[in-house]
């Protein structure tokens, strides 16, 4: 024959075929992708060098090596196919946890503006001792421009809903007193307080307390005085009770 084999074994021509100009130290790829050298075996170069034939060795890459590369080729695509496959899985599990997130976000957001806009009774577990318009000559105007809340001195008083403190203090009649503009554009009067807990520009929230009732000013004893206005001043009243319904109060 005029080539030599390089594993030194005679075998059908495989699929791949290289040829080089050296016989020995043919470099060819191993099963782990190493390039290795293949050796010569028995018949090597030193004893049959090329020059002897004049031909150029066709070296034939064995079937085994042929199908150890196409092996690799299939592994290094299977390899590659399964970190894309999970690439991808990550990537929609990441847009799946962002839009939880964003979900989450939203409900909390929802949550909070429900709770801004939600309206509560000043005084807890209370009712309405005296109603709107009832007449007496306890009042100037000889109607009760508010309601009257039952409450012992002391009792924690609470903004109705959200909005903005524009008055606290003296207030005569209504002894201590605070004036709160409502998110709405109404405002909302607490009189009577033993205590002012807020300052004018404050932010409250429904539910913050702002004071304590209490006596203070023209009563007969301890109570919550509480009026629904259009205006900050005395004489803009409306139906206080009507006002908490419509924004859900159960009074
Ligand atoms: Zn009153």
């Amino acid at each position: 024959m005029a080539f030599m084999c390089a594993t030194g074994k005679h075998r059908r021509p495989g699929r791949v075929k290289r040829t080089t100009a050296q016989a020995a130290g043919i470099a060819a790829l191993t099963t782990t992708g190493v390039i290795g050298t293949l050796a010569a075996g028995p018949a090597s170069a030193a004893e049959n060098p090329v020059e002897q034939t004049g031909l150029t060795p066709v070296i034939t890459v064995s079937d085994d090596v042929a199908a150890q590369i196409d092996e690799q080729a299939a592994a290094q695509k299977q390899a590659a196919d399964q970190k894309a496959a999970e690439e991808a899985a990550a990537r929609a599990a990441a847009e799946r946890a962002a839009k939880e997130r964003a979900a989450k976000a939203r409900a909390a957001r929802e949550a909070e503006r429900k709770r801004l806009n939600a309206f509560v009774i000043p005084i807890t577990g209370s009712y309405v001792s005296t109603g709107y318009q009832a007449s007496s000559s306890l009042w100037s105007s000889g109607s009760h421009t508010g309601i009257d809340f039952h409450a012992a001195s002391g009792t924690s008083v609470h903004a109705v809903g959200s909005g903005t403190v524009v008055s606290t203090g003296w207030g005569g009649a209504y002894g201590n007193q605070i004036v709160i503009r409502m998110a709405d554009g109404m405002y909302t009067q607490y009189g009577h307080l033993s205590s002012i807990g807020v300052s004018v520009g404050q932010k409250v929230v429904p539910g913050q307390q702002i004071g304590l009732s209490g006596a203070t000013g023209n009563v007969t004893g301890p109570h919550l005085h509480f009026e629904a206005r259009t205006t900050p001043e005395y004489g803009s009243d409306v139906d206080p009770v009507a006002y908490l319904r419509k924004h859900g109060v159960n009074v």
